[in-house]
């Protein structure tokens, strides 16, 4: 089969790589019909993510139909339309059981990896390193699927590819960031981050009851995207001082909740940027910009919810600051299963749309131009979908 595989920085190639297989009675085949590229890929994509190896196929977003199943797999039968959650999880130990699924003790084969670094390990992931499991992911025409029972969702077919594909992680994660910002209607909310991330997390916070969003970024397509498709108030970085107008804006008392859907690659001032990346290449800090902005301009008493990835230390984290505002930070990654069927009902309607964030369609093959343009920003790129040419 076809699939997009990682061979270094800013290397992905679409090559020949055998079929998978059943491992597992659990395992489900799925022949992938569309995946995405994620903001998460992009910090595999820049060699920022340890454990990644040359040959590993990428990608965590995805959908298709069932076409082959262990003899375990009890609530899919072939044939079947399924979208699937990035997160791996058995449904069956401590954390699943509560709803943690991203923090599944039993999907990750490699968790002695992840312990040396976290002390606890956390789910296996597709496509996203050794030390979440070294899956293989789905920008692929076939991909295996661990415990399928618990990770695919089955989608009516009257539904298009598009309408349900983020299910698989963008947008359980962005309502997850405005469920964990502790939204009570009439709120203000800051989202950090314009990216397809941020757009859904700006509608998300709305449906939980706020009254105002306001949006920091400094790419204007996104921002006017925000604006015009998901109701948000944008703040352009490259020509206010964000804090100065988030205090302005609500006067003086700061946001309710801030949610930081930027992450590791954020940008700051370019002293900060530098001095970032290098520490960042010796391991022991990355850039953290949107993290910090978070907790300097939340109203005392609120909330700062993470859902951009961090994958290093941060320093310089304004501990004091959050402490002496008492404030209250939520982080993790989507425990996508806890989200995804109620999730359904939501984009099967018309009153939700998450599609406008998709800027461009591509075929599997032009995978390594789709993730230039994503990375680059260039061509006003938001989103990129791509089709198995099935
Ligand atoms: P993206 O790269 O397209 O978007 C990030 C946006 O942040 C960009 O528009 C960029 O211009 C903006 N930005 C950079 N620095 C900034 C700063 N200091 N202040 C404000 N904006 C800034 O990525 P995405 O797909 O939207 O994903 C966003 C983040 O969410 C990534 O870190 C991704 O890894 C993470 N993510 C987490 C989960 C999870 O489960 N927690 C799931 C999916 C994605
Ligand atoms: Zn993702």
């Amino acid at each position: 089969m076809k699939a997009v595989v990682w061979h270094g920085k800013r290397d992905v190639r679409v090559e020949k790589v055998p079929d998978p297989e059943i491992v597992n009675p659990r395992d489900a085949i799925v022949r992938i019909s569309s995946t995405a590229i994620c903001g998460s890929d992009l910090h595999l994509y820049t060699g920022n993510v340890p454990r990644l190896a040359p040959g590993d196929i990428l990608g965590h977003e995805f959908m298709g139909e069932i076409v082959d199943k262990g003899p375990e797999v009890k609530k899919l039968e072939l044939g079947d339309r399924v979208v699937v959650s990035c997160v791996i999880a058995c449904g069956a130990c401590w954390f699943c059981q509560r709803g943690d699924f991203a923090a599944c003790d039993n999907s990750n084969p490699n968790s002695v990896l992840a312990d040396k670094v976290f002390g606890h390990s956390s789910a296996g992931l597709f496509g996203y390193s050794h030390m979440f499991g070294g899956y293989s992911g789905g920008q692929a025409e076939y991909v295996r699927v661990p415990f399928a029972d618990v990770g695919c969702l089955k989608v009516p077919s009257n539904v298009d590819d598009d309408r349900v594909l983020f299910l698989s992680d963008i947008l359980p994660t962005a309502w997850m960031a405005a469920e964990n910002a502790l939204i009570t209607r009439g709120d203000v909310v800051a989202v950090f981050g314009a990216g397809p991330v941020g757009q859904l997390a700006v509608k998300c916070a709305f449906l939980m009851g706020a009254r105002r969003v306001f949006v920091i970024d400094r790419i204007e397509e996104r921002l006017q995207l925000a604006m015009t498709r998901a109701g948000a108030e944008p703040i352009d970085e490259r020509t206010s001082d964000v804090l100065e107008v988030l205090d302005d804006l609500t006067g003086g008392r700061g946001p309710d909740a801030c949610i930081d859907a930027v992450g590791i690659d954020g940008r700051g001032s370019l002293a900060a940027e530098t001095y970032g990346r290098v520490k960042h290449a010796i391991g022991t800090d990355e850039n953290g910009a949107a993290l910090r902005a978070s907790i300097l301009a939340c109203r005392k008493g609120g909330t700062v919810s993470v859902v951009g990835i961090s994958t290093g230390k941060v320093d310089k984290l304004p501990l004091d600051v959050a402490f002496s505002k008492g404030l209250t930070l939520k982080m993790g990654q989507a425990h996508c299963q806890r989200y995804m069927r109620r999730l359904l009902d939501l984009v099967s309607g018309d009153s939700f749309d998450s599609t406008f964030i998709i800027t461009h369609r591509l075929g599997l093959d032009d995978a390594a131009h789709g993730y230039d343009l994503f990375h680059r920003k260039l061509e006003g790129c938001v989103k990129v979908v791509m089709r198995t040419g099935r």
